[in-house]
């Protein structure tokens, strides 16, 4: 192989104009850039952002309508984080957290609690959400052991919900079409029903339900045992699943006292709706509650630097402190570069009084979206809290019923909102299959006339929208690409499971759980010799 198959030389003058694909970097020859992520979408190459506005490289402006994946709480460009990363810069940016306690880690961590109630004063820095609740796992897990129940190891969470993308947080995860690939990979935690009334998973209405979602987790604790399960975990408001779903007042309150009442730890997953995002510093402040383990993320630096954060009860830590210290930990966790940025971001969400902005604004962007539902058949329920929204796409209003799930109709207006210069963040709350919606979540900077702003270019995307929705329903046919179809064929094998119907579904040969799941008999391998089967 040469060097130059190796490293390829990169342009000595790049045209940033142009799109990058693989004959300008990367394997020479390839069609498409080196760089992947979920999908390989063509998207616009940013420029640079300010305030509200972010612009390509082309000189577009999009309104940041959703702070990216509700993560730029400040808006894009702050004057005094660049000055506080800079100055952090100067001195020095990475210290490992065995070797030097740093200031900025200090402070940040003394400002987080003294955000939270009295009970939790203990921090541990982490570089992202799913690490963030990875870390909560694993603290609980080793609290229980450390004081001798090591019995309590199963983590009770919710269906749908959303709580990242590692094993263990994807374990934790309800959301059907982001789990099944991995089910021979993760724990099979139950899951119980998420407080959402708007598709409620037991068919029931408020008040009449009785809050039977909340009274679920006292049956799962019956049916699994107090003395295995070591945690329930929850967002606060429905986040990247459940789109913005508020619980009804009663559900955290009965939750906390089930959670108390069998000795279960209660972790709240902050991660989206924290740091003054939904009009309260942390999410879980709506109500009257004192969680075990906050954890957050995202809004904790407002996308300035990756960081995370749990907070907990002292007496967690100190119990496993006693037993030999807490056995986890990521290189970069708590350096002197990340918290500093942090540290600013929080100071300027308190001196700017934005979480106060976010409730004034959040009442006053949902009574324009409320107006936007009066003008748009297509919007089925606007919901949320502060400066955190969705509005749901229905096909038909008073039956809730849902579009197809192959007209994509989140993404199409996620598209079409693009295309009128305003970036949303679209979803599906059916477990990923249908239930299409999208978050508006713009930065908590934001003022009036970005809202009016935001609305006017909204409006103008739900019309366009209406308008193909409008074709689709006429033409009878989707909008059909190959990666859709291939998208739409992996859906319905995805349902397939969901619905325990296994008979359509190929055996994936060559995944041993996988077919011993389906078939239910243990997996010999066809070229295994006699006497190679697995031991009585
Ligand atoms: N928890 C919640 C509630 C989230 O919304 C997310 C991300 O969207 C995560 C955890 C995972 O965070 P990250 O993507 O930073 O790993």
């Amino acid at each position: 192989m040469s060097i130059d198959r190796i490293n390829p030389p990169l342009p000595s003058h790049p045209d940033e104009s142009l799109p990058l694909d693989g004959s300008q970097v990367g394997i020479p020859g390839s069609p498409r850039p080196v760089l992947f992520y979920q999908r390989q979408d063509s998207l616009p190459v940013v420029s640079h952002g300010r305030g509200i506005y972010l612009y390509d490289i082309h000189g577009k402006e999009y309104l940041d309508g959703c702070s990216g994946a509700v993560v730029a709480n400040l808006g894009h460009g702050n004057e005094r984080i660049a000055r506080a990363a800079a100055a952090q810069l100067e001195k020095v940016a990475f210290t490992y957290r065995t070797q030097f306690e740093n200031r900025p880690a200090d402070e940040l961590a003394e400002l987080l609690v003294q955000l939270s109630p009295p009970e939790l004063n203990r921090v541990f820095f982490v570089n992202s959400g799913s690490e963030g609740v990875e870390s909560a796992i694993k603290l609980a897990r080793q609290y229980w052991w450390s004081i001798g129940k090591q019995g309590k190891s199963v983590f009770l969470s919710r269906r749908p919900s959303y709580h990242g993308a590692t094993l263990g947080s994807l374990a934790a995860t309800g959301y059907s079409s982001l789990n099944i690939p991995f089910i021979p990979l993760t724990v099979a935690w139950p899951k119980i029903s998420a407080p959402y009334c708007y598709h409620c998973p037991l068919n029931k209405q408020y008040p009449e339900c009785n809050i039977d979602c909340a009274h679920e987790l006292e049956w799962a604790i019956q049916s699994y045992g107090a003395d295995n399960i070591a945690a329930f975990i929850a967002e606060p408001i429905g986040g990247a699943s459940t789109g913005a779903a508020v619980p009804p007042d009663e559900y955290f309150p009965i939750v906390e006292k089930i959670c108390r009442d069998y000795e279960i730890l209660l972790i709240i997953d902050d991660v989206m709706t924290g740091c003054g995002r939904t009009g309260t510093f942390y999410g879980y402040e709506h109500w009257d509650i004192t969680p075990d383990i906050v954890v957050t993320a995202k809004g904790l630096s407002a996308g300035y630097t990756p960081i995370g954060a749990i907070i907990c009860r002292t007496e967690l830590i100190d119990e496993v402190l006693r037993s030999g210290g807490f056995m986890h930990g990521h290189t970069f966790a708590g350096n002197p570069l990340s918290c500093a940025i942090a540290l600013e971001a929080i100071r300027i969400v308190i001196d700017e009084q934005l979480v106060e902005n976010s409730r004034v604004l959040g009442t006053y962007l949902h009574e324009r979206l409320h107006e936007l539902k009066d003008r748009h058949v297509v919007i089925g329920d606007v919901r949320g809290r502060g400066l955190f929204a969705a509005i749901e796409f229905v096909a038909d209003r008073a039956a809730r019923r849902v579009f197809p799930a192959d007209w994509f109709v989140a993404l199409e207006a996620a598209e079409l909102a693009r295309e009128h210069g305003l970036l949303v963040y679209p979803r599906r709350s059916l477990f990923g299959h249908s239930g299409d919606h999208v978050l508006i979540a713009p930065p908590l900077t934001i003022d009036k006339a970005g809202i009016d702003e935001l609305i006017t270019r909204l409006d103008r995307a739900l019309a366009a929208l209406s308008n193909l929705l409008i074709e689709y329903t006429e033409t009878r046919a989707a909008k059909i690409e190959d990666s859709t179809v291939k998208r739409f064929e992996q859906d319905e094998d995805v349902a397939d499971y969901a619905r325990a119907d296994l008979s359509e579904v190929e055996p994936v040969e060559d995944a041993n759980v996988t077919r011993q799941m389906i078939t239910g008999q243990p997996y010999i391998s066809d070229d295994a010799e006699e006497g190679d089967g697995p031991e009585e």
